[in-house]
């Protein structure tokens, strides 16, 4: 009889399980948001995309060494693909005498602290696997001093008879440079044992490149087409200033040369310059033709974004956000129609989005959601989805990434010099993945409503003049038959923003930095503190 009972006992327990999977949502409240949101649209499969910079060095160890690997981030593809992310750019990768690896010693192969081409492989499977595209640092600026070009042009030098002039027919590598005879002038640095000095604009161990010598051009095109048949999807190019010191005409040249020569290759390929100086410079450099360049006229603590955050509660200076997008996107399209812009907030040489807004939780989301929502191929910096903070020296700003509080499962060495800070304010990965308020579930907000309405990355902006008053920013996209309103309360109030002439409008997503709800409420859109909001036009 007891045996009975208990079997009975079981067996409603069994029914009572199955039952509650089907019945109980097991999803988090993010993951609800997130599902809701992608069920407004997805974007095309173009260089429109939602980008994260990783530098592997910091991103995740996979064999206990204490330095970040491929395989390391193969194994967190999942989590960005989670976040809604679809293309990555990495750091350089290949053999280099500096931690950073922007001293490049070997174009073809793979530094072995971080993996294999074999590895490499694998990572580029494993993304496209996921529709994530993997862009590579390009480094051509400047090759490291101890590439073999660079040995052999300095041991001919070394080995130059007195009196002899260098000649590229006895060593083709004295071209690949610029060597000349004198001091060491600023930008300079000697060749050891020898009356000549070479350019190294920006250290005596990165020597720059002779981007006019044909053969540098034939070996820069070896690289590229190497890489791109190997799959990868385009390149970050370092440095583009600085490819002919204070010569904007001659950098224009190069990066058109470069535009064209990937894309001969593969029409689709994705490229963005590094072209880190002011608004009326990137535009000019949108000349070049190429696809993409930095906008940190908008990025970076003195950017539009943070300026704009930091003036938070003025009206004034709210009301200069909507004009600046629209007067950068006219400019930058009118020297490239096919440009795309690529909005960032913080990279690996700038420090980090949290450093910028005091820790200010509310404002570094609405910072995160002003850089995803705009038009353009958008960047996240490694660690930025969790509000890590980041200042100070270099290997400060490219600490490992915070998992865990613990600091274990693939959490990385810091890099040499590096600075932690007392406490990141945010937590770690694990402390936010299932707490809906938390900068991570924001990020992971914005991003689904970027990817899910590609009028946000592809439209051409404008100021919607009726709404754009007091702390509230307002402009609207257009991109084919689509049109969005983007609107943001900058502000640390709560606001109501009046939309009776907007009666053909919905409300299409939210994003709330505060925890507090944002509604349309008959005709009044309730937003709170530092909130934003995307309207779209109501489907008949
Ligand atoms: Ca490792």
């Amino acid at each position: 009889m007891k045996r009975r009972f208990f079997k009975l006992l079981s067996l409603a327990l069994s029914v009572l399980m199955l039952s509650s999977c089907a019945v109980f949502d097991t999803r988090s409240e993010t993951d609800k948001v997130v599902d809701d949101i992608k069920t407004l649209g997805e974007s095309p499969d173009d260089n429109y995309r939602t980008w994260y910079e990783v530098f592997v060095y910091s991103y995740c160890d996979s064999d206990g060494d204490g330095i970040g690997d491929i395989n390391g981030l193969v194994s967190k593809l999942d989590y960005l693909d989670a976040l809604g992310i679809t293309g990555i750019w990495l750091m350089p990768v290949h053999p280099s005498t500096t931690y950073h690896k922007y001293n490049v010693t070997d174009y073809y192969e793979i530094d072995s602290a971080y993996g294999t081409l074999e590895d490499f492989d694998k990572l580029i499977s494993e993304c496209h696997n996921r529709g994530i595209k993997l862009i590579m640092d390009l480094v051509i600026n400047h090759s490291g001093s101890e590439h073999k070009w660079f040995k052999e042009a300095t041991d001919y030098l070394r080995a130059l008879e007195e009196g002899a002039e260098p000649s590229e027919a006895d060593c083709k590598y004295v071209g690949y440079y610029n060597f000349k005879k004198g001091a060491a002038a600023s930008g300079f640095s000697q060749v050891n044992g020898t009356d000549y000095v070479y350019e190294s604009r920006f250290s005596y161990d990165m020597p720059d490149l002779n981007l006019s010598n044909e053969n540098v051009r034939a070996e820069i095109e070896d690289v590229v087409k190497f890489w791109l048949d190997k799959g990868v999807d385009g390149f970050r190019l370092d440095a583009a200033k600085e490819f002919f010191y204070g010569s904007i005409d001659k950098n224009v040249e190069v990066l058109s040369w470069v535009q064209k020569t990937v894309t001969d290759i593969n029409k689709d390929a994705y490229l963005v310059a590094e072209v880190w100086d002011s608004f009326g410079t990137v535009r000019d450099y949108y000349e070049s033709g190429i696809t993409s360049i930095f906008n940190y006229p908008f990025g970076d603590s003195s950017g539009k974004i943070i300026s704009v955050l930091r003036g938070a509660g003025q009206p004034l200076a709210v009301k200069t956000y909507a004009e600046a997008l629209v007067k950068a996107d006219k400019a930058y399209r009118e020297n490239n129609p096919d440009y795309i812009d690529a909005p960032f907030l913080s990279n690996h040489d700038v420090g980090r989005i949290a450093s910028f807004v005091g820790s200010n939780e509310e404002k570094m989301k609405l910072a995160g959601a002003m850089n995803l929502f705009m038009s353009g191929s958008a960047f996240v910096y490694y660690g930025e989805e969790i509000g890590m903070t980041g200042a100070g020296n270099d290997p400060s700003k490219r600490a490992p990434m915070y998992w865990n509080a613990e600091r274990d499962g693939g959490t990385t060495n810091l890099p040499p010099e590096c600075s932690l800070p007392d406490e990141y304010v945010c937590g770690s990965l694990e402390e936010q993945i299932d707490n809906h308020n938390s900068v991570y579930s924001y990020y992971r907000q914005a991003i689904a409503i970027r990817n899910a309405l590609p009028v946000i990355s592809h439209g051409i902006p404008s100021v919607e003049t009726a709404l754009n008053k007091e702390c509230i920013s307002a402009h609207r996209k257009t991109w084919d038959e689509e049109e969005c309103i983007i609107i943001y309360n900058i502000n640390g109030e709560a606001a109501e923003v009046d939309l009776s002439d907007y009666a053909d409008w919905s409300l299409a997503a939210s994003l709330s930095a505060n925890g507090e709800g944002i509604a349309l409420e008959g005709e009044m859109l309730k937003l709170s503190a530092f909130g934003a909001a995307v309207l779209v036009p109501t489907k008949d």
